[in-house]
C-alpha cells in the first residue's frame, strides 16, 4: 500500500528532518509516530477501511499527519480547497458522504448543518489533544484499493471527484523520485497548498519517498521562498510563483546558488517567463505536466534540452497518444486530444460511472481534455484545452498560439486568447490582457497581423487589471467567457 511506502522511508531515515516550519522541526521518526498515535484516534472516533475522511484545514504539519494516518487506517483522503462556499461544500459533503470531517474551528458549525447527525465534525486541535500512547498499527490495502479522493480544480466546470488507488500514488511518486533524481540531501521549498495534487502527492511524495527534507511554508510569500532558497536544492511552483520571483530585485542567481532544480506545472508556463528566468538565476525551469485524475504524465528531462513552451515527453510507464475525435491515433506532428494510459491513471470518477465510461476509450486510454501535439523529438506542446478550442468562421484556432505570441510583447504582462459569441463567425477570437505599463490595443492587432494569419488575430484586445484566477494559479477562461459572452451583440 501507498502508507508502506511512506514507512519504508520512516525506518530507512528515521533520524533525518522529514518537516521543517518557522517553529518545529520534525524527524521522520516523529512523523511515524504522530500518524500511528493519530490514526488510534482515527479508529476510535469510528473510522474504518475505506470510508471518507474529508478534511478542510489550513496547511499544517498536522494536516499532513492526518494524511498519512488515514492512510494508516486504510481510510480514503479527501481534502478540501479552503475556498469552498457553504453550497459547494454540501455538494462535496452529499456526494462523498464522508463519516468525519476535519475543519477550521471557525467551520465547526457550518459542517455540523450541512452534514446532519451522520457527520463527526471535529478540528485538528481536537484530535491531537492527549493522543493515545499506542499506534494502531497499519491496515493492509490492495494495490486497487482507492486511497484518496480529489477533487479537479473546477476550471472547466463542476469539480470532480477523482478516486486514485494506491497503486496510481506510488507509481507515480516513485517514478518522479527516479526521473527529477531526489536524494535525502536534498531541501525543497514548499509553498504550495496541500489539497491539490500538485502539493500534497507531487511535491510531498518526490521529498518524502526520497528522505528529503521539506521546508514547509504556510503559502507562498516570495520574501519567505527568498529567504529559504540559499539552503534550498529543489522548488516546485505554479508559474505565478516564478512570475512573482522575477518580481523580486533580491532573486539572483547567487540566492539560487545551491538550487539543483525549479519545477513548475498545474498550469502553463510561458516561453517568455521561461527565458526570462533563465536569464536571472541561469536555471532552465522544469515544465511538467499533469492532472488530479492522473498524477504527472510527461517532463521536461532532467538532464538533456528541456525546452521552454513544451512539457516534454511522457514519463516512464506512460502511454501517450494524440487522437482524433474517436480515439485513432493521429500523425506525428498533428494536434489533437491528449490520450493516456498507464499505472497512474485514476479508477474512475466517485459515484459517476457514466461520466467515467465516456471519459475512457474501449482500450482504456483516458480522455484527458487537452489538446497538444507530438514535436520530431518527441515532446508534448499543449496547445489548450479542448473545451478552450475557438471554431471561428468554421476555423479552429488554438489558444496557446496567439497567447505566445501575446506573452512575447514587452507592453504585455500576459494574456488569455478566449473564443466569444459573434453573428458571422459563430465565435470570435477575443484576447484579454494585462499590461505591462502603457498598451495601444489597435497596435497590438495590427501588428499581429504579420505573423498569424487572419483568422487567428484578435477581433477584440481587452486589457484588464488582473486576471480571474483560482487558487492554483490557474486563469478562469470560463468566467472570461461569460463576462463577455455579449461583446459583439
Ligand atoms: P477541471 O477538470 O475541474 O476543469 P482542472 O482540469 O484545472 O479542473 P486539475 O486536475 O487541477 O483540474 O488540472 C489539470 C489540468 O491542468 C490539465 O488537464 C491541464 O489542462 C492543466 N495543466 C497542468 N499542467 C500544465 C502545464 N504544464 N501546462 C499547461 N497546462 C497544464
Ligand atoms: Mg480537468
Amino acid at each position: 500500500s501507498l502508507y508502506n511506502r511512506f514507512a519504508r522511508s520512516f525506518a530507512e531515515h528515521s533520524d533525518r528532518t522529514a518537516i521543517e516550519t518557522a517553529t518545529r522541526n520534525w524527524t521522520y521518526a516523529q512523523l511515524e509516530s504522530a500518524a500511528g498515535r493519530l490514526a488510534s484516534r482515527l479508529q476510535a472516533r469510528g473510522v474504518r477501511v475505506g470510508e471518507r475522511v474529508l478534511v478542510q484545514t489550513d496547511k499544517s504539519v498536522e494536516t499532513l499527519v492526518l494524511y498519512l494516518a488515514t492512510l494508516r487506517c486504510g481510510a480514503i483522503y479527501l481534502p478540501l480547497n479552503n475556498d469552498y462556499t457553504e453550497s459547494e461544500l454540501a455538494y462535496f459533503v452529499g456526494d462523498a458522504t464522508p463519516v468525519i470531517a476535519v475543519c477550521r474551528d471557525t467551520s465547526r458549525e457550518l459542517f455540523a448543518r450541512i452534514g446532519g447527525s451522520d457527520l463527526a465534525v471535529t478540528t485538528l486541535q481536537d484530535l491531537f489533544e492527549d493522543l493515545p500512547a499506542d499506534a494502531s498499527p497499519p491496515v493492509p490495502r490492495a494495490g486497487d484499493d482507492v486511497a484518496a479522493i480529489l477533487y479537479t480544480s473546477g476550471t472547466t466546470g463542476k469539480p470532480k471527484g477523482a478516486m486514485l488507488t494506491h497503486r496510481n500514488l506510488a507509481s507515480n511518486g516513485e517514478t518522479l523520485v527516479d526521473f527529477w533524481q531526489f536524494t535525502p540531501a536534498d531541501r525543497l521549498i514548499h509553498a504550495l497548498p496541500i489539497f491539490h495534487v500538485h502539493g500534497l502527492f507531487v511535491a510531498l511524495h518526490c521529498a518524502l519517498f526520497s528522505g528529503a527534507t521539506v521546508i514547509f511554508q504556510p503559502k507562498f510569500d516570495a520574501k519567505a521562498a527568498l529567504a529559504a532558497m540559499p539552503d534550498a536544492t529543489v522548488m516546485m511552483g505554479v508559474p505565478t510563483f516564478y512570475i512573482r520571483l522575477l518580481a523580486e530585485d533580491g532573486f539572483t542567481a547567487q540566492v539560487a546558488r545551491n538550487m539543483r532544480l525549479f519545477i513548475s506545472g498545474s498550469a502553463p508556463l510561458s516561453a517568455d517567463i521561461h527565458r526570462a528566468f533563465e536569464a536571472r538565476c541561469g536555471h532552465r525551469v522544469l515544465e511538467r505536466y499533469g492532472m488530479t485524475e492522473t498524477g504527472m504524465l510527461c517532463s521536461n528531462p532532467y538532464h538533456g534540452e528541456r525546452k521552454a513552451g513544451f512539457v516534454g515527453p511522457p514519463l516512464p510507464g506512460v502511454d501517450l497518444r494524440i487522437a482524433d475525435g474517436e480515439g485513432q491515433a493521429l500523425p506525428q506532428g498533428e494536434v489533437g486530444i491528449v490520450e493516456v494510459k498507464g499505472p497512474n491513471v485514476f479508477a474512475g470518477y466517485w459515484q459517476m460511472p457514466e461520466k467515467t465510461a465516456s471519459e475512457f476509450r474501449a482500450d482504456w486510454f483516458f480522455i484527458t481534455g487537452d489538446m497538444g501535439l507530438i514535436d520530431t523529438d518527441g515532446y508534448v506542446q499543449l496547445v489548450g484545452r479542448e473545451k478552450d478550442l475557438i471554431i471561428t468562421g468554421g476555423l479552429n484556432v488554438y489558444p496557446a498560439e496567439v497567447e505566445a505570441l501575446l506573452d512575447d510583447r514587452e507592453d504585455v504582462a500576459e494574456a488569455a486568447v478566449i473564443g466569444v459569441p459573434h453573428p458571422d463567425f459563430g465565435e470570435a477570437v477575443v484576447a484579454v490582457l494585462r499590461a505591462n505599463g502603457a498598451i495601444d490595443a489597435d497596435a497590438v492587432r495590427e501588428e499581429m497581423k504579420r505573423d498569424l494569419a487572419g483568422f487567428k488575430v484578435p477581433k477584440a484586445v481587452i486589457v484588464i487589471d488582473e486576471m480571474p484566477r483560482n487558487t492554483m494559479g490557474k486563469i478562469q477562461k470560463k468566467a472570461l467567457r461569460e463576462r463577455y459572452a455579449s461583446f459583439f451583440e
